[in-house]
């Protein structure tokens, strides 16, 4: 950074994106590549900018606040530019936060100086809420339905609270009575302590990855090891461990590769739609071949052409263990390429969360976003492929061995209600494959062990557990029973789908007219978050959906253990954590419009309880 004009931790002014307004923002970095500052807001938010929207804080003046306000044309001229200004209330409000801070490039030198002897400093304060129409620079109808909504639900909150991350200029003769600050202090509260550009570390840190990474395997072989038991109770011993050959099966190991293979070849198929995958850093966006149900049908008719043909696939069922081990294997393997080849990828293309420095940590959360062997993207191909689609292959094995094992000319209800229950959600992932990559795990995280043990080995051989389950532990449902189950897995089906698309097709096109009834909150990224229908009744309205079909999954396996119950009590520990992560992220990404967006919307995933 030496030969930057600007240094980490300096404070400079940067412009507003869009408008002529600039704020006073403090450098985090420099990407040599993007040749782009990045630099943090005092409402927190960060932003890239490039060099000459970047200047010194001399030759600054503040614009005056008070009267000229409202009559000045500059101003209203400039408010009208920025992108966060939109004529919604909230619109004002979220953007209030640095716009309060606006402070124009200075005129003419003879007249700076003078003007600089007067000159305001930045100071922090709460921002007083304007409540009359002509402050919100708008009167339309739907504007006041926003107010109206955004105003009662703030009211419940505490003060404190309402106004915190909230910046205003002010004179300092105004704070004549309070005692004088100290830098340091002005300093703390003026920006968010982020030192670098890489999020905090995830999942317990560098010793939470290692732990991590022998856990995930240990469980695995936990659970399958314990649902082979008569009694596969959770709170067994652990059974003791096979002796080490009983692992290894050449047969295995070789249907894993040629399933990887069968799948890797629908994907490159020029079969379906290219889709665009979301922005990256560098503003590119990489095309994603989206023929998921394309392959899902077509693997349907293969299998059902092998079994056709006689082949036995009760051999899942008796060669779990195997097919496991088989895909931990390769599952490894991949990551530790995956690893390797990060090691030479350009810095622009790796996640910001997955390179601490720390070879463990690193490895396991995974360095780089989008890893492609020409255009066959690494990650995209693992989360909806092999392991999606080979769940559905597991499971309707698993109906297959129940079928021999308990001779029935059917399989029972209960595996029925399993296999369709979670074909349907997988059939569902893939014909709206497109949403995936508006995802957290596009988005965001790194492709390593974290996602490839995830989608090889998690994936297919602990979410099939209930089918594993009912082969050997029968559970017979009385119609009403079953009735009552398929009314909840559709309200949770419902709910997780359409809220799901919701957001996936704002994101695509915000201005999408059959989403214009929505109300939302514009943030200093450009994008807006969505603040009525389904996000404004949760913050992961798709998570409670989630949550609803788990517990439908579980409940076809009854009561009598717990193993059944793993998914379900799993689910709600990973989408809490989940939840907490993209709440840091969001708010790292939005700054004081994420507060906002919080304050009205209070739950996080189930209403008035979470
Ligand atoms: P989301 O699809 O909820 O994505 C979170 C992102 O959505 C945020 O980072 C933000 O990104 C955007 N966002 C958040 N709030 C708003 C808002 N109010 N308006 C507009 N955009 C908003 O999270 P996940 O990726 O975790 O989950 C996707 C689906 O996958 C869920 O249905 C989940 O249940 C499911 N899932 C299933 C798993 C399984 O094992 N079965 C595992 C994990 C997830 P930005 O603003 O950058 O667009």
């Amino acid at each position: 950074m030496s030969s930057l004009r600007y240094q980490n931790g300096e404070m400079v002014m940067g412009r507003w994106p869009g408008s002529s307004l600039y704020y006073e923002v403090r450098v985090l970095g420099y990407s040599t590549r993007s040749q782009l500052y990045t630099v943090i807001y005092k409402d927190g938010t960060e932003l890239e900018l490039r060099e000459q929207d970047v200047k010194n804080s001399s030759g600054f003046q503040l614009r005056p606040r008070s009267r000229s306000r409202s009559r000045s044309p500059s101003r209203r001229r400039s408010r009208s530019r920025s992108p966060a200004r939109t004529t919604r209330r909230s619109s004002s409000r979220a953007a209030a936060a640095v716009a309060a801070a606006a402070i124009t490039e200075s005129a003419p030198s003879s007249r700076r100086d003078a003007k600089l002897k007067d000159r305001t400093e930045v100071k922090l304060g709460p921002l007083q809420q304007t409540k009359t129409a002509e402050n919100n620079g708008s009167n339309d109808k739907h504007e006041t339905k926003e107010e109206n909504h955004t105003e009662s639900e703030s009211k419940a909150e505490p003060e404190p609270e309402k106004n915190q991350n909230r910046y205003n200029l002010r004179q300092r003769k105004d704070d004549s009575k309070k005692p004088p600050e100290r830098p340091e202090q002005k300093d703390a509260k003026m920006v968010a302590p982020a030192a670098s550009l890489a999020p905090p570390l995830d999942f317990g840190g560098k010793i939470g990855a290692f732990f991590w990474l022998l856990f995930l395997p240990a469980w695995v072989l936990f659970v399958v090891l314990q649902v082979n038991l008569g009694d596969p109770s959770l709170s067994n011993f652990p059974p003791p461990l096979p002796p080490p050959e009983s692992f290894w099966d050449a047969r295995a190991l070789g249907f894993v590769i040629l399933w990887v293979l069968f799948q890797a070849l629908l994907y490159i198929l020029p079969v379906g739609k290219l889709s665009d995958g979301m922005p990256l850093r560098s503003g590119a966006r990489l095309k994603y071949r989206t023929n998921g149900f394309f392959a899902i049908v077509t693997s349907s008719l293969a299998v059902a052409a092998a079994v056709y043909r006689g082949v036995d696939l009760t051999y899942v069922h008796s060669h779990f263990l195997q097919l496991a081990a088989a895909s931990f294997l390769v599952s490894v393997l991949l990551s530790v390429c995956l690893y390797v080849r990060s090691r030479s990828t350009a810095p622009d293309q790796l996640a910001l969360g997955g390179n601490s420095g720390n070879a463990v940590y690193d490895f396991f959360k995974g360095r780089e976003l989008n890893p492609r062997i020409g255009s066959f993207d690494l990650k995209f191909f693992c989360e909806m492929r092999p392991g999606l689609i080979g769940w559905c292959l597991i499971n309707f094995a698993m109906a297959l061995a129940e079928m021999k094992q308990q001779r029935l000319a059917a399989p029972s209800s209960s595996m029925v209600l399993v296999n369709l229950f979670q074909l349907l959600y997988v059939a569902d992932g893939l014909w709206n494959e497109e949403a995936i990559l508006s995802t957290m795990d596009f988005i965001h995280d790194g492709f390593g062990f974290m996602l490839a043990f995830g989608d090889l080995v998690w994936v297919p051989f602990t979410y099939t557990l209930q089918a594993y389950y009912l082969v050997s532990h029968p559970n017979p449902l009385s119609p009403p029973a079953l009735a009552a189950i398929v009314i909840l897995k559709l309200v949770g089906f419902y709910i997780f789908r359409k809220s799901n698309s919701e957001k996936n097709s704002f994101r695509r096109n915000p201005s999408d007219p059959k989403l214009s009834h929505l109300k939302t909150i514009p943030t200093a990224t450009g994008k807006s978050l969505l603040v009525s229908g389904w996000w404004g009744v949760v913050r992961h309205p798709n998570y409670l959906g989630d949550l609803i079909m788990a517990l439908a999954w579980s409940l076809p396996c009854g009561f009598s253990h717990l193993l059944p119950w793993y998914y379900m009590i799993y689910f709600i520990i990973l989408l809490v954590h989940r939840d907490s992560r993209d709440m840091s992220e969001c708010r790292r990404k939005y700054g004081s419009a994420w507060d906002e967006y919080c304050r009205t919307v209070r739950y996080r995933i189930v209403p008035r309880i979470y």
